[in-house]
């Protein structure tokens, strides 16, 4: 028999879960804080993460849950969050298939994420976006090392001694062209890794992709913040897409692997022809090309190829980075910037929100951002060309 008073429990500790602080105003109503994240020096509050579970709910009672706690900061300037009305949570039943809460309301002035939940079991999970844990990326490696194309090199380790990859997917014939993908660096960003599993599955099997060109990916910058259910800065609190002006081996190892294996591929005599990072926003979505105008001819060729190929839907025009996020402040360049300054690479910084896509006239789920990266491929192929 069930007790008479089963309690709910909301529950975080498992492979990205993450909550700030549980407030209990009734047995049907909770207060949840968004756990936040923030630099080395306590600044650039980021609370856009929350992934938890919710145990003993009743079937058929309706259960709110407020998300609070959400203002923070953004390249030193304060904002009400990242968190409101164009980014409704995911709600799953199995941890594993995930579709969008419709029943929500945003109060701008408090702010808060009013979710109403009407359970169809008593078991359930939400999160801000569809999780991608590190199982989800060893289950993808398994699967991508039955290719013969396939080939996994460790560059070093993250600062909680996980492993860091680049992964090759070898040309069939003559390698003419390299092209170089990044996907992750930020780990509340788990669409990116949506896509670069996509765009991984493509390049094994679709053998025209690969013809005379090898790309390179490191699919996954910050293992250790997806495990913790972080927001965007490394366990020290640095933020792995800044600090490319930085050479710290201790406090960003992530950043220090990484350029040491572009260098290695530059310093051997090879070039990279295209350079790739994918990140996620609430509401913008945009393609900024490197700072350098020698390449926006290759930067124009590529805009266009992503908006016939792909469902990226831009929020603004073509741009071109300048030389750092913010001048004069070391520790400022995102990898494009930073690639650029010390090799003059052709190194684009993509963003892709989270909110509403008019192009695909939904919200976005996981299996449309696979379909994303699966274009992806194709478009940057067509792009060198
Ligand atoms: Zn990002």
């Amino acid at each position: 028999m069930l007790p008479l008073f089963a309690l709910i429990t909301i529950q975080t500790s498992f492979d990205g879960g993450s909550l700030g602080r549980i407030e209990k105003v009734s047995e049907v109503h909770f207060r949840l804080g968004a756990k936040g994240d923030v630099d080395q020096d306590k600044r650039n509050r980021q609370a856009n993460w929350y992934y938890f579970r919710v145990d003993g709910a009743k079937l058929g009672t309706k259960l709110t849950l407020d998300m609070v706690d959400l203002p923070g900061e953004y390249n030193y300037k304060p904002n009400r969050g990242a968190i409101q009305k164009e980014t409704p949570p995911v709600i799953s039943y199995d941890n594993e298939r995930w579709k969008h809460l419709e029943t929500f309301t945003y109060d701008a002035d408090e702010p808060k994420l009013r979710l109403e939940v009407t359970p169809a079991a008593a078991r359930f999970w939400i999160a801000h976006v569809a999780p991608y844990t590190n199982a989800h990326l060893d289950r993808l490696r398994q699967r991508a090392r039955r290719s013969r194309a396939f080939r996994e090199e460790k560059i070093g380790k993250s600062v909680q001694g996980r492993d860091l990859f680049v992964w090759t997917i070898e040309p069939s014939g003559p390698a003419r062209k390299t092209i170089w993908l990044m996907f992750r660096q930020h780990s509340w960003e788990s669409g990116s890794s949506y896509a670069g599993e996509g765009a991984v599955l493509e390049l094994l099997e679709n053998e025209s992709l690969r013809r005379g060109v090898r790309w390179k990916i490191f699919p996954f910058c910050d293992p250790d913040g997806v495990a913790r259910g972080n927001v965007r800065f490394n366990v020290h609190g640095y933020d792995l897409n800044r600090n490319w002006d930085v050479e710290d081996p201790v406090k960003m190892p992530e950043i220090a692997a990484q350029r040491n294996a572009i260098r290695k591929w530059l310093e051997q005599g090879n070039k990279i022809d295209l350079f790739y990072s994918l990140h996620n926003t609430e509401t913008g979505e945009y393609l900024e090309g490197p700072p350098g105008k020698e390449h926006a001819t290759l930067a124009e060729r590529f805009f266009a190829a992503l908006i016939s190929k792909t469902s990226f839907h831009p929020s603004r025009r073509l741009t071109f980075s300048t030389a750092s996020t913010t001048e004069g402040m070391r520790g400022r360049m995102n990898v494009a910037q930073g690639l650029y300054n010390d090799w003059k690479l052709p190194a684009f910084l993509m963003e892709q929100r989270i909110s509403f896509n008019e192009k695909l006239k939904r919200l976005p789920l996981p299996e449309d951002r696979i379909r994303f990266g699966r274009e992806l491929v194709a478009a940057i192929r067509k792009a060198v060309e």
